[in-house]
Order: structure tokens, then C-alpha cells, then sequence
């Protein structure tokens, strides 16, 4: 049987309404990830054709609106022609330092291709200068636990309130460099699961 091919369905966090997710000073959750899913789409779609075997996707929430609710029916309506890979890509608050990926904590490959990815969305963020916390799980998390076919991951790029960690993404340079990590690692997913 052929594999139906992956898509890659990539949004920011927040953006709905007026949120804007996680703020320290000047540093808005929103703006950053922004920057980051948009260079992250960018370098996917400087990919040849001929090399690409996946397709991505990517409607800016802050400008199409859509919910969460509404971002998941659009990846279930893909699932009959692709498998979804879905990326949300975040900024965190709570004073941690470094970089962290969620996925579904339920048994099975949902979680297993989902860490699999994480695992190496990370170790490309630290040849980009980002330490790494590591894989997280949680049943509970809409994102990640919503479609439940297809494989998601939410990426927590680094904390808005640590001066320290704040150093790494205080550039558009460097926030560049983090969406071009991310889709490094999308590239080498693709090309594992062709
Ligand atoms: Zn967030």
C-alpha cells in the first residue's frame, strides 16, 4: 500500500481575539512565534520541489481568527488525502530557561512519532544555540491531544521572563534561526517516513 503523504499544518500560538499569549516587557509571546513559524514555513518552501515528498500549511491565526476548535477540524479534513504532522509553536512564561516540545501522553504511535520528532525539533534548536528541557507529555492539552489521528507537537521555543534565556532570541537573526532549526527537523521527519 503507499503511504499517503505528510503534511505539515504549522501555526503560532495565540492570536485569536486579543490574546496574546505570555508577556515580559517588550519581549509578546505572540510577535515572537510569530516570527519564528514564519521563518520556519519560509525555509520549507525554499526547499526544491522535486526534492520535497510533503507539503506544508500555514494560515496565520492573528490574521484568518480561526480557534482551536476550527484548526482541528482543518486537519482532520486533510487526513484522507495526508497523514498531519501539526506544529504549534509557542513562547513560554514561568522563569525556566531553555527550550521544551510537548506531545500526547496516550501509548501508542501518536506518541512515539511525536517524540520521535520533538526529540530532534530540540537537537535542532541547541546547534542553534537553545538548551533543551527536554520531551514533555500531557493528556490534557488541546493542541496536542486534538485530532486524534495524526501526529502533533507543541513547541515551547524558549521563557519571555528570563533575562538569560532571553539572550538566544533577542534578534530577528536569532528567531530566524530557531524557525529554521524547527523545519530542519521537520525535513529529516519527512524524510524518515517517506
Ligand atoms: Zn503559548
Amino acid at each position: 500500500m503507499v503511504k499517503k503523504p505528510i503534511i505539515f499544518y504549522l501555526s503560532h500560538g495565540h492570536g485569536s481575539g486579543s490574546d496574546k499569549g505570555a508577556a515580559s516587557g517588550r519581549f509578546v509571546e505572540l510577535e515572537l512565534a510569530r516570527k519564528v513559524t514564519k521563518a520556519c514555513y519560509d525555509y520549507l518552501l525554499k526547499q526544491p520541489k522535486s526534492k520535497r515528498s510533503w507539503r506544508v500549511t500555514y494560515k496565520e491565526r492573528l490574521v484568518s481568527g480561526y480557534t482551536l476548535a476550527q484548526q482541528a477540524e482543518q486537519i482532520k479534513s486533510l487526513q484522507n488525502e495526508y497523514r498531519t504532522v501539526s506544529i504549534d509553536i509557542h513562547f513560554n512564561a514561568g522563569g525556566g530557561d531553555g527550550a521544551e516540545v510537548w506531545t500526547t501522553n496516550r501509548l501508542g504511535e501518536r506518541k512515539r512519532l511525536g517524540t520521535e520528532l520533538g526529540d530532534s525539533i530540540l537537537s535542532n534548536l541547541k546547534k542553534s544555540g537553545q538548551n533543551s528541557r527536554g520531551m514533555k507529555y500531557s493528556n490534557d492539552l488541546y493542541f496536542i491531544n486534538t485530532p486524534s489521528k495524526g501526529v502533533s507537537v507543541l513547541v515551547e521555543c524558549g521563557f519571555v521572563d528570563n533575562k538569560a534565556d532571553r539572550k538566544g532570541f533577542d534578534t530577528d537573526k536569532e528567531l530566524k534561526a530557531y524557525g529554521e532549526a524547527i523545519a530542519k527537523a521537520l525535513i529529516q521527519y519527512a524524510e524518515k517516513h517517506e
